[in-house]
């Protein structure tokens, strides 16, 4: 009887070994190479189970950023916003990644500028995040706004300007951001090599005197705070220019400045501006602020 039971059981145990060895050895290879061959691809050099998971945890994220990115409601200026997408090359720069929006890199680099901010690390560049990522754009903007007085403006040639008929009085610039201008456009043309006839990086307008300001809202009544600002505008100072990127070279409209963000002449500013120490307006892609 002793003898039958331990037989039995040996049966068993060597039918259970069988079974589960036929139910996953295919299964497991299967599985092993389906594995391999999705990943190799993306990570060619095999990641660590830690780093794996950590790029995967960033997946869920992603996708909720390629949602985000078209479609998140946001107010600015009074005005009903969609999507963050029309700020794809600033956000590369702030969050120092050459990752697609949508990617589980780019939210991998979100989480991390979050985690500096004190926000949630979650990679989604949600409402709360991106709105405290227009503050910080906001932020890093020209804070003295005090009028310029007529011995700190210099009076640009024709040449400098989008219109080279522009009137003498509307060609006034600060004295420092001249220089620091001209500087930047050199290296520009030595780095996109824009030729004596483009219009690009040009100026379309500079210093503009309060009495000016007021005549331009008078008339365009409907531009609103996020147009023309009413009491408090940047290029009072002389330090704001607002630079040719393409397309109409100061119209607002998404489809306008969806023109002017691709264009090499933005993307080059997004890239280099800071190092001449001019600053993105970051809602109107042409508006740039000398902030030294
Ligand atoms: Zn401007």
């Amino acid at each position: 009887m002793k003898n039958r039971k331990v037989h039995l059981l040996v049966i068993i145990v060597v039918l259970a070994a069988v079974a589960s060895a036929v139910a996953f050895a295919p299964h497991g290879s299967q599985g092993q190479s389906r594995t391999k061959r999705t990943a190799a691809p993306i990570k060619p050099t095999v990641a660590s189970t830690s780093a794996s998971k950590a790029v995967s945890s960033f997946a869920a994220a992603a996708a909720q950023n390629s949602v985000l990115r078209n479609e998140l409601s946001w107010t600015f200026g009074g005005k009903q916003q969609r999507g963050w997408y029309l700020y794809d090359h600033l956000l590369s720069e702030t969050l120092s990644t050459n990752d697609a929006a949508v990617s589980d890199d780019f939210a991998a680099a979100v989480a991390k500028w979050q985690k500096r901010r004190g926000l949630s690390a979650n990679g989604m560049l949600d409402q709360n995040s991106w709105m405290a990522m227009v503050s910080h754009w906001q932020g890093n903007r020209l804070k003295n706004r005090t009028s310029a007085t007529s011995d700190q403006l210099v009076t640009a040639p024709p040449a400098d300007f989008y219109d080279s008929s522009r009137a003498v009085e509307l060609r006034q610039v600060e004295r420092a951001t001249y220089d620091a201008y001209k500087k930047m456009l050199d290296a520009a043309n030595a780095d996109l090599k824009l030729g004596p006839n483009s219009r690009y990086l040009k100026i379309v307008s500079a210093f503009r005197s309060r009495e000016y300001q007021e005549e331009l809202r008078r008339k365009s009544p409907n531009a609103g705070s996020a147009g023309l600002a009413v009491n408090n505008s940047p290029h009072f100072t002389g330090r704001a220019l607002d630079l040719y990127v393409g397309g109409d070279p100061v119209d607002t409209k998404d489809a306008n400045r969806a023109i002017q963000v691709a264009t090499p002449a933005y993307k080059w500013l997004v890239r280099n501006a800071d190092r001449f120490g001019f600053r993105p307006y970051f809602y109107e892609p042409w508006h740039w602020e000398y902030v030294k």
